[in-house]
C-alpha cells in the first residue's frame, strides 16, 4: 500500500515519452498519452472507439507538465509516502494531486497529528 508519486522527470523531453512525436504532432497509433476526444481519458484504455479510424478527429500532442498542487512547482521530484500517512496529512482536496516534497512536509507541519479533528 504505496502511494507512488509518479515519475515524470523522463518527459523533460519534448518528445511524447511513449512514442516519441514532437510537441504538435498526432501521436502514433496504440501511444498511451493519446486522449480520447470523447471523455478525455486515455485513448487506448477507455474503450470509446474500436479503430482509430472511428475517431472523428484526433488530438495533437502538447507537454503538459506536472506540478505540484499547492505551490505550483513544476516537475517536483518524486518521493513515496505510505497511503495511510498521505490520507492523515493531505487533505482530501489535494489527496489526488501531486504535491512536492517540501509542500508534503508543511502539510505534516500544519498537522502533527493529522488533519482530521475526530
Ligand atoms: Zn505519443
Ligand atoms: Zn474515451
Ligand atoms: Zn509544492
Amino acid at each position: 500500500m504505496k502511494k507512488v508519486i509518479e515519475m515524470v522527470k523522463k518527459w523533460k523531453s519534448w518528445n511524447c515519452h511513449d512514442c516519441g512525436v514532437k510537441e504538435g504532432e498526432i501521436h502514433k497509433e496504440g501511444c498511451d498519452m493519446e486522449r480520447c476526444p470523447r471523455c478525455g481519458g486515455q485513448l487506448i484504455s477507455c474503450g470509446c472507439y474500436e479503430t482509430y479510424n472511428k475517431l472523428p478527429y484526433r488530438i495533437p500532442y502538447i507537454l503538459i507538465p506536472v506540478k505540484c498542487g499547492l505551490c505550483g512547482e513544476q516537475w517536483p521530484e518524486p518521493f513515496k509516502v505510505p497511503d495511510e500517512e498521505w490520507r492523515k496529512y493531505v487533505i482530501p482536496q489535494l489527496q489526488r494531486e501531486t504535491l512536492c516534497r517540501d509542500c508534503y512536509e508543511e502539510m505534516k507541519k500544519l498537522f502533527p497529528n493529522g488533519w482530521r479533528t475526530k
